[in-house]
């Protein structure tokens, strides 16, 4: 039975991975279980799984928590330790799917524990790429990708070794505004920016999806788990979202792994690896789908994918900061208060504006990543008055 932890177990990725652990009751048994905000539905959670700690990262909400777990036998805790102490704890596998750079302190600490990490939360890696990388080496923790087109590619390599890939190509569904004109773009609202078209995600990685900003996300993700350098990682439109990413290898073979677009799949790859466990996922028909289509990206329309390349190029301080940026600016966004093409040019100015050494340390990272959200704060209240 594999011991497992879920960072971020109320958001879109934990709930579907408790799903497959309901349908799977004999092979994990959940020991901790993280929210931010959410404690009736964490401590819901940690009921129906049986687990033994229950961590919410926003202090006033444990009472609410420890009122709602009173009679079980799971702790409720609060705080960056409690948060640690769930990543670090007996678990086999961490499953480390917050939202944004707040996931970088548990997911570092699961990986300098030696744990084998489950990472849907891109944003660790992006910002502290060099550092977990590092750790990754020294501690021989496993960095299993969640996210379905580093999944994809995963299950790709198992056809081949990286020193025989000449190129990844990354596919991208182009998001909800694939074919709308910069027009449309200007005027859209956070309700048609959060409509992806194929999958159902969180508020925040639906907005990147609208943008763009997730795919540069994940080709600095990409440079990292898969050790290549951006000019061998291709990115390549494909609306369906069936072929979840490719491979070329140096003799023109390319694999690919496919499949419907339900993050259970990847989701169970990661929790059974090196197994492989059922899901509920629909089955692929190609023949009802009949047609797949592919195209460059529209880096003019979208420019949150060129800011995302040139900032891997420039290394140092840029992912983290272009990281920063964006989050400060898709939950401006989300809040009605700038209009959608306002999230690339604020993360532009950040990235410009930027001199700072890259970091030497994850301290380095959260004050790169406070610095950033400062100034872009005060930029946007500035402009907002
Ligand atoms: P959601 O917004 O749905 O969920 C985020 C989770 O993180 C929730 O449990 C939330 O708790 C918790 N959380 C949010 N802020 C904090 C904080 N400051 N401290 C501690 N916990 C926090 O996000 P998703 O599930 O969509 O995405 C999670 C990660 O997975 C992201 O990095 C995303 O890019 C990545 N990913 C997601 C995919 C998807 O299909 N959703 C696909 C591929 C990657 P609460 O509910 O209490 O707010």
């Amino acid at each position: 039975m594999k011991k497992i932890s879920i960072l971020g177990a109320t958001g879109s990725i934990g709930k579907s991975t408790l799903d497959l652990i309901e349908r799977s009751p004999d092979d994990f048994e959940v020991v901790a279980l993280t929210a931010a905000v959410n404690a009736a539905a964490l401590a819901d959670a940690a009921r129906m799984t049986g687990a033994r700690l229950a961590v919410i990262a926003d202090e006033s909400r444990l009472p609410e928590l420890e009122a709602a777990l009173r009679g079980t036998d799971c702790r409720a805790a609060t705080g960056e330790d409690a948060l640690v102490e769930a990543a670090t704890g007996d678990a086999d596998l961490v499953m480390a799917a917050i939202v944004g750079c707040a996931g970088l302190a548990p997911t570092m600490a699961a990986v300098e524990a030696g744990k084998t990490v489950a990472l849907a939360n891109k944003e660790a890696l992006v910002t502290a790429g060099d550092l977990m990388t590092d750790a990754v080496a020294k501690s021989g923790a496993n960095l299993l990708p969640v996210d379905s087109e580093h999944n994809a590619i995963f299950q790709s390599l198992a056809g081949g070794r990286i020193d025989q890939v000449s190129r990844i190509i990354l596919t991208a569904s182009g998001g909800p505004f694939r074919t709308s004109s910069a027009d449309e773009m200007r005027t859209a609202t956070p309700t048609q920016a959060v409509a992806h078209p194929n999958w159902s995600m969180g508020a925040k990685i639906s907005v990147d999806s609208a943008t763009l900003m997730n795919k540069g996300l994940e080709l600095i993700e990409a440079h990292y788990l898969f050790g290549l350098p951006s000019e061998r990682i291709d990115i390549l439109i494909h609306p369906q979202s069936v072929i979840h990413s490719l491979v070329e290898y140096v003799d023109g073979s390319v694999l690919a792994q496919l499949g419907s677009p339900d993050m259970r799949i990847p989701i169970a790859y990661a929790l059974a690896w090196p197994d492989r466990m059922p899901t509920p996922a629909q089955r692929l028909n190609l023949a009802d789908i009949a047609r797949l289509d592919f195209g460059e990206p529209d880096l003019e329309r979208f420019p949150a994918l060129r800011l995302a390349r040139e900032a891997l190029e420039a290394g140092g301080s840029a992912p983290a900061v272009l990281n920063a940026a964006n989050e400060v600016a898709v939950a401006t966004f989300l809040d009605g208060r700038i209009q959608f093409p306002d999230i690339s040019r604020l993360v532009e100015s950040a990235l410009e504006e930027n001199n700072r050494p890259g970091p030497q340390s994850i301290e380095d990272v959260f004050e790169i990543d406070r610095e950033v959200r400062r100034s872009v704060t005060a930029f946007i209240e500035e402009r907002c008055a």
